[in-house]
């Protein structure tokens, strides 16, 4: 009979937006079981169902609408914790996790740039959990954190990773937002009917160095940042879920269109990862028709885990551009921090 993992999880800040696709995902989660939901003192001692404002158009579980939200503060029988939580009670809480044993998979932006920290996509850098190591015995854990980053970096990251060899010097990108990405309630109607906002806090610094990092190697324990310069211009805009991002990148060798597009759709994830239950096969999907990719049609391509990619063309200014859509709350946040626990528990051993 083949071994067939089995981990307890807890979720917390599980009522909000994240915290919501967590439950849905986890769901089905051929490895995970829920046995803790946490959120703010709003929510602890109430039924999961009545806490939780649910959002998404597929029901709630009936396990999840049963259990009762729980505070956040280590305790529970679990061997991870996904975090969904607000940065700053994620930056006081999650290394109190971490400390108590845990393997903390977090979706706040708190130590994503911390040295010792992997800013993790198992795709792409699965090597940077080299840092666990010294991340234990610098802070004396005997659990582990690794992050996920930014939403829309997950959009430019997979891209840019497949064109690094051809040597990235520049990029310039311009992001079209979805309103998942602010959480709930988000953006009041007021403001985004009928408009774009061309400002979200704290965005574009976040894309212009998570990326740096994400394509950096693991040298002696620390991250040698990759030595692309990045210029990001963010804006949110009515749509409800996916962020579309369109890239110009100047590169070392001037390849073509052609070979650019070829060396997306062929991008594969190590082998090391390639079959955990949130890898998809196919992690940049290029699609060759002129009006695509579009939030609405493509972004569950991969089960909302593949970045789709459109448009790649020669630019006049750097070598080239394109558009790249990713799945800000299931590649950019739900998905990508199942896809992380996953892959650190094959990076120590228990899978
Ligand atoms: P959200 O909808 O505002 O949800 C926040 C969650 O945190 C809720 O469950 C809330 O519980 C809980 N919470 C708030 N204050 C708390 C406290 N003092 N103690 C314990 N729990 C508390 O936010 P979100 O969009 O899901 O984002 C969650 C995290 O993921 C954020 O760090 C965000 O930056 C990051 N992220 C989001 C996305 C995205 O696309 N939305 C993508 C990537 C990363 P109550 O319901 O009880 O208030």
């Amino acid at each position: 009979m083949s071994f067939k993992p089995s981990f307890r999880v807890a979720v917390l800040g599980a009522t909000g937006m994240v915290g919501q696709w967590l439950v849905h995902m986890l769901d089905r989660h051929p490895w995970f079981r829920v046995v803790a939901l946490t959120a703010s003192d709003r929510s602890v001692g109430r039924p999961y169902g009545e806490a939780c404002r649910w959002l998404l158009s597929a029901p709630m579980p009936e396990w999840a609408a049963r259990m009762v939200v729980g505070p956040t503060e280590p305790g529970f029988d679990a061997e991870i914790v996904i975090s969904a939580l607000p940065s700053d009670i994620a930056r006081e809480v999650e290394p109190q996790f971490a400390a108590a044993g845990y393997l903390v998979a977090s979706n706040a932006s708190s130590y994503r740039m911390a040295a010792d920290v992997p800013l993790l996509m198992p795709d792409v850098n699965f090597d940077h959990l080299g840092l666990l190591p010294r991340q234990q015995e610098t802070r004396g854990w005997a659990g582990a954190l690794v992050t996920n980053p930014n939403c829309t970096t997950t959009a430019v990251v997979l891209p840019l990773k497949a064109l690094m060899p051809f040597g990235i010097r520049r990029v310039h990108l311009v992001s079209l937002q979805a309103l998942s990405g602010a959480g709930y309630p988000g953006v009041s109607a007021m403001e985004i009917a009928d408009n774009v906002l061309p400002y979200i806090p704290g965005e574009e610094e976040k894309l212009e160095t998570e990326p740096r990092k994400l394509l950096g190697q693991v040298r002696d324990g620390e991250v040698e940042e990759a030595p692309i310069r990045l210029s990001a211009q963010t804006n949110r805009v009515p749509t409800l879920d996916g962020h579309l991002v369109c890239l110009s990148v100047e590169l070392e060798d001037p390849i073509g269109p052609e070979e650019a597009a070829k060396a997306m759709a062929g991008y594969r994830p190590p082998e090391e990862v390639a079959d955990l239950p949130s890898a998809t096969a196919q992690p940049i999907v290029v699609r060759t028709e002129p009006d695509r990719p579009q939030p609405r049609l493509d972004r569950m391509a991969g089960g909302g885990m593949s970045v789709v990619v459109g448009r790649v063309q020669r630019c006049p200014v750097f070598t080239l551009k394109f558009a790249a859509l990713t799945h800000n709350t299931i590649r950019g946040a739900a998905g990508a921090a199942l896809f992380n626990a996953e892959a650190a528990l094959r990076w120590l051993g228990k899978v």
